[in-house]
């Protein structure tokens, strides 16, 4: 496969912002953004999946890779659909739901789903756990860690005799967000 350090769309995807809103339990909310370094992993590990299955590093691919570090938190193969749209007319629905899946077979995205809604997806980061918080609402979703519910599921699960591997946690309520049709 040809090395593309030099497209343009990877140097979008280098320069993406990606604001990730996490709160530790009463403290501020604070925004974290992917390095130069975590980009550059993340290029590696999808550009090896896509060697390991025969597959191509397109111009659409890269187009809709780079939105989808753009866009952050979690976003739906719809919303994507309709950012990529701004920048490549030509890439369809059906595309961006392939690449997106390849993302999530190569274990670079998770897809989620809360409340009704359909699917969305975000950037899977070794290292950086968090749980959600969903408006019922708004359907705003926060993301949250916090140590001590961490501890306290080991602790369940340890009692019950697992050996904990994953877990996902939703918390389901009404926001306090001045804009929320709840206030
Ligand atoms: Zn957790
Ligand atoms: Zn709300
Ligand atoms: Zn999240």
């Amino acid at each position: 496969m040809e090395e593309d350090s030099k497209c343009t769309a990877l140097s979008v995807l280098v320069n993406a912002e990606r604001i990730c809103y996490r709160q530790r339990m009463m403290k501020k909310i604070r925004a974290r953004t992917i390095s130069d370094a975590e980009i550059e992993s993340f290029l590696e590990k999808y550009k090896l999946y896509l060697t390991q299955h025969e597959l191509k590093f397109t111009n659409q691919r890269k187009i809709i890779i780079s939105e989808f570090l753009r866009a952050g938190g979690h976003v739906s193969a719809e919303d994507l659909f309709r950012s990529v749209k701004k920048k490549a007319a030509g890439v369809g629905l059906a595309s961006v739901y392939r690449t997106i899946n390849s993302l999530v077979e190569a274990g670079l995205a998770v897809e989620r789903q809360f409340l009704d809604r359909s699917s969305v997806f975000e950037l899977h980061e070794p290292g950086h756990h968090h749980d959600h918080l969903i408006c019922m609402r708004c359907r705003k979703i926060f993301e949250f860690e916090n140590d001590k519910i961490e501890e306290l599921q080991k602790e369940v699960a340890s009692k019950l005799g697992f050996t904990l591997q994953d877990h996902k946690l939703e918390l389901y309520g009404y926001c306090q967000k001045q804009n929320c049709p709840n206030l």
